[in-house]
């Protein structure tokens, strides 16, 4: 079995030529069957997979981990390279109507710059499931994520608004990637809104299987406490994960403090990245 994760968008840019752009977008490939994971924020995806000679036409499906502008709004511009009629897998909360908070302290839409009814006009049909879905027997997304330890919780500047009225968002559309390769579980992650270690428990819970090979993405740890990455690093290595490659939302200090505690076993996933397993 061969896997390939092709990182088409991320905050920073690992290549020359390559555009960097705040959002995620990963290609998951496993022996010739091809999974999109998100579209980035706008231009970079498409942009990127040009540059690198990527094909997306042959993309099999899409999987949007979240509502979040910086990992849908690439849509259009992937369907325009694409160019194909494609099935997209997604929790329905992605639908809900997202707000955060800025650096202005302001409240602004951080929703899907689409409407289901526009993408659906480009040529999407949407598979909603709350729970996990087996694209193939080795390609499986989380679906709902249980929030079960104590040290991870849900950013509090992330808001749906209902009747007016900004309530927290329970990013209940978070979801994650699960490839089974050779060598053990391979968890790409989107935002990790619910938690890199919930995430990953609901894979092994998933599947039966402890082996977990790789976790790759957005761990969410910007904002997190020096006691919450450090309880992540406890339990990332009783669960013996061999490779760590974060990206976009990890942020620098928690970055760095992982890259110190797991030496070659980390990496700064980026746009331009390409993995063989
Ligand atoms: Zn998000
Ligand atoms: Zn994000």
């Amino acid at each position: 079995m061969q896997v390939k994760l092709t990182t088409l968008s991320e905050n920073t840019a690992g290549r020359v030529r390559l555009l960097a752009e705040w959002g995620l977008s990963i290609l998951v490939e496993v022996d010739n069957y091809k999974v999109l994971l998100d579209t980035g924020l706008d231009m970079s995806a498409a942009y990127n997979a040009v540059v690198m000679g990527v094909d997306l036409h042959s993309v099999d499906r899409i999987v949007l981990s979240h509502g979040h502008r910086d990992h849908t709004g690439g849509f259009q511009r992937v369907m325009s390279v694409m160019r194909k009629r494609i099935e997209v897998i997604a929790h329905p909360d992605i639908w809900a109507a997202k707000y955060s908070r800025t650096f202005s302290r302001r409240e602004q839409y951080a929703g899907p710059p689409f409407s289901r009814e526009a993408l659906e006009g480009w040529g999407v049909s949407f598979k909603f499931s709350k729970e996990p879905v087996w694209i193939t027997d080795n390609i499986i997304t989380t679906g709902e994520i249980p929030m079960q330890t104590e040290y991870e919780k849900i950013d509090p500047d992330l808001f749906v608004k209902e009747k007016g009225e900004l309530l927290p968002d329970p990013l209940r559309d978070d979801l994650a990637l699960i490839v089974k390769s050779d060598k053990g579980l391979i968890v790409v992650l989107g935002c990790g809104h619910r938690g890199m270690i919930n995430t990953l428990h609901h894979a092994q819970k998933i599947t039966g299987l402890e082996q977990i090979h790789m976790v790759i993405g957005g761990t969410h740890l910007i904002h997190a406490s020096r006691e919450q990455i450090d309880l992540t690093i406890a339990e990332l290595r009783r669960l013996g994960v061999e490779k760590i490659g974060v990206s976009h939302c990890t942020g620098l200090k928690a970055a760095a403090i992982l890259s110190q505690e797991f030496g070659d076993s980390f990496f700064f996933n980026n746009a331009g990245s390409v993995i063989t397993i």
